[in-house]
């Protein structure tokens, strides 16, 4: 599990999000959810379920939603899978405080998941189509770019 970290951050007498382990995983596709996390710095969290948590990453412009388009991407600590149902309102003197709203979710395919390149096809409600994710430097060590990408060709 990779959980501590997200643990160790948080005070789950205090705040309403899940404290992780007890997922129930029904579908069989893995699952992606962007949310609205309206935090110090508004921002939006772009999980996708992978080994069993959510890989997370935070977007301050938002998720491209038009081929080509290319943004800023920092990634954070793994999620429980059952924070991909979370909305609702992190107490202000809490980590994250600030309220979140699921902003769209769905199932995703990989098409390559390797060290710092992250490629798949979303289906959503707002976000569809082939995303590539690539570890970047000069952003710090934790940045990524994330981008909307033409289909590939079959
Ligand atoms: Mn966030």
């Amino acid at each position: 599990m990779t959980l501590e970290k997200y643990q160790s951050k948080r005070s789950f007498y205090k705040t309403p999000e899940p404290k992780g382990g007890d997922a129930l995983k029904i579908s069989q596709a893995p699952v992606f959810v962007v949310q609205e996390h309206h935090a110090q710095n508004l921002h939006w969290d772009f999980r996708l379920e992978h080994e069993g948590v959510l890989v997370s990453w935070a977007v301050p412009k938002g998720p491209p939603e038009n081929i080509g388009e290319k943004r800023l991407a920092v990634q954070v600590e793994d999620h429980p899978i059952e924070y991909g149902n979370f909305s609702g309102d992190i107490p202000q003197d809490q980590y994250g405080g600030g309220h979140v709203d699921i902003w769209d979710k769905g199932t995703f395919e990989t098409i390559k998941w390797e060290g710092g390149v992250v490629e798949v096809v979303l289906s959503g409600n707002k976000l569809n189509g082939r995303y590539t994710l690539v570890k970047t430097k000069g952003y710090g060590k934790n940045s990524w770019i994330l981008m909307k990408q033409k289909p590939k060709e079959l």
